[in-house]
């Protein structure tokens, strides 16, 4: 993996708009609440290292996304280590790989107070159509039209969440090449940061 990512990039939009809805959904909760229940902060942190972000980058990341709630001390006695382990550096020392959509669609869905899972299934319908009518083609800068809004709600109704990301990355960037479908996060930002240099 030869990317790298820094802590100040993260919601910068020219990153921020290549990450996938399930890591955009847990970095504005992220955002929100100054903390992330441990699912939320094993999905979101080990993409993140996938995307580049280093060790180093991390603990300051996420250091400062926890700081309105938990001061430096509280945050290395309760949290350094859970992040540390994510790289391999505690513990079993293994060497975690980010969850495909599969094994994030295979955990218990989110409760209340949390974050993880994938917005396609877990947003209802009307949180969903009101983000989806808000959306808009980062590089066009058109709004979704009604056609391609209840195409992504039909397939969150037909239980198809991983067609319906795809849609969402063809409706608001391009078309995937070679009818590709999005099955990884990782995968979504890849092809997004693609298209973005092209
Ligand atoms: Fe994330 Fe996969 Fe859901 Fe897309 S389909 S939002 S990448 S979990």
């Amino acid at each position: 993996n030869t990317d790298s990512l820094t802590h100040n990039q993260i919601y910068n939009p020219e990153v921020y708009n290549n990450f996938p809805l399930c890591m955009q959904n847990l970095l504005t909760n992220l955002k929100t609440h100054s903390h992330l229940k441990y699912t939320g902060r094993q999905q979101l942190s080990i993409f993140l290292k996938e995307c580049g972000l280093n060790i180093e980058e991390a603990l300051k990341f996420w250091q400062i996304s926890f700081q309105k709630k938990y001061s430096m001390d509280d945050f290395n006695k309760n949290y350094k280590y859970n992040f540390r382990h994510n790289y391999g550096l505690e513990g079993s020392r293994i060497n975690f790989k980010p969850w495909d959509c599969n094994q994030i669609l295979n955990k218990d869905p989110p409760s209340n107070d949390m974050y993880h899972g994938c917005p396609f299934r877990d947003w209802n319908k009307n949180k969903l159509v009101d983000y989806l009518s808000k959306a808009k083609n980062v590089y066009t800068n058109d709004n979704l039209t009604k056609f391609d809004i209840n195409t992504i709600v039909d397939l969150k109704n037909q239980k198809d969440y991983m067609m319906a990301c795809t849609r969402y990355f063809e409706f608001t960037k391009d078309v995937l090449p070679h009818n590709e479908m999005i099955t990884h996060p990782n995968l979504y930002y890849q092809r997004a940061k693609t298209i973005q240099s092209n």
